[in-house]
């Protein structure tokens, strides 16, 4: 009935593929929406497990999820058959990475990223580039929360608006300073518009600003990237030069023997802020420090981090679950 879609438009979104890469908050708010809207082919990639306190902001899961320990990706697939069963919706429980991202996004017509870290998002923005598939990025923390739309060729990609991802241990995370549903509810939303615009073969109705919103403070505003992409010197869309996909920056992790841990290191050179890490996880379990190292315990894990930003996760021989733990205490 709306007309900005209309029946022709609504026959696209019946034929689409959109992967949902990551299905915490904002990946679970746009699977929803987007299964919904009756989007024929929904991929939902995930690596961890619904937690309780997920619920408070991740609306495709409930307390019986929680307490049956399912995937994200297996519990959103089973809630989204149910809300329409006219479309194929798949939930694959993996942990993106440089070897695998290609395949994981082959077919889609577009992406929208549900990513909890900047590791994945950068890499996300290489395989879209390489293979002109659009993008939507999305991120929140607090009450605040921005988008951009990446179309491959036509505006700037995320490397052409910041450099790089951030040192590990600078950035808050969801999980140790809070986020509140009504910013992911937007940013979402603001994702999923824009997704509808593009499926439905409209790209010259995409807003091509990024949208900041803070919820708290009634703001939105936008910021104007397009002649970012102007000044050509951006690695990935004007050079083609992959180096996320070629790992270059990419976190290792080792599983080491014997000891039920898993080691995260980075190539790059860090210095990991240790007065705002331990700060923020303070919020979330009790730190200890020295010059060398900070430890910290974190449900069932232990986290001892060092100056270089190189860690060791206890708890686990699955790096998938340390990069997750990683990614949400420490922020990469
Ligand atoms: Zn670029």
């Amino acid at each position: 009935m709306f007309g900005g879609i209309g029946p022709e438009g609504q026959r696209r979104l019946g034929q689409a593929h959109v992967v949902c890469l990551g299905c915490g908050a904002l990946g679970s708010v746009a699977a929803n929406t987007l299964a919904r809207a009756g989007i024929g082919r929904l991929t939902i990639v995930d690596r961890d497990v619904v937690e309780e306190s997920n619920l408070q902001r991740q609306v495709l899961f409930d307390e019986d999820d929680v307490r049956d320990a399912l995937p994200k990706a297996v519990a959103a697939e089973r809630r989204l058959r149910r809300v329409n069963s006219q479309i194929d919706v798949r939930g694959l429980v993996a942990d993106a990475h440089h070897a695998n991202i290609e395949a994981l996004i082959a077919g889609a017509d577009l992406v929208i990223d549900g990513a909890d870290n900047f590791e994945t998002r950068f890499l996300l923005n290489d395989a879209c580039v390489k293979h002109g598939i659009p993008w939507i990025y999305g991120a929140c923390i607090g009450s605040y929360g921005l988008s951009m739309v990446v179309i491959p060729g036509e505006t700037p990609c995320l490397r052409c608006v910041v450099e790089g991802a951030p040192p590990p241990g600078l950035t808050p995370t969801c999980d140790t300073s809070g986020v509140i549903g009504p910013v992911v509810n937007m940013i979402a939303s603001i994702q999923c518009a824009e997704a509808l615009k593009l499926l439905t073969g409209q790209a010259h109705l995409v807003n091509r600003d990024m949208v900041t919103v803070d919820v708290w403070d009634a703001r939105v505003q936008r910021m104007k990237v397009h002649a970012l992409r102007d000044l050509g010197a951006c690695p990935c869309c004007s050079h083609r030069r992959f180096e996320h996909l070629a790992a270059e920056h990419a976190s290792q992790t080792t599983t080491l023997c014997g000891r039920n841990s898993v080691q995260i290191s980075f190539p790059d050179d860090h210095t990991i802020d240790f007065d705002a890490v331990s700060a923020r996880l303070a919020a979330v379990g009790r730190v200890q420090r020295n010059a060398f190292l900070l430890r910290c315990a974190i449900d069932t894990y232990d986290v001892t981090v060092f100056r270089d930003g190189r860690a060791i996760v206890e708890g686990t021989r699955e790096p998938s679950v340390a990069r997750s733990v990683y990614a949400k205490y420490i922020g990469i």
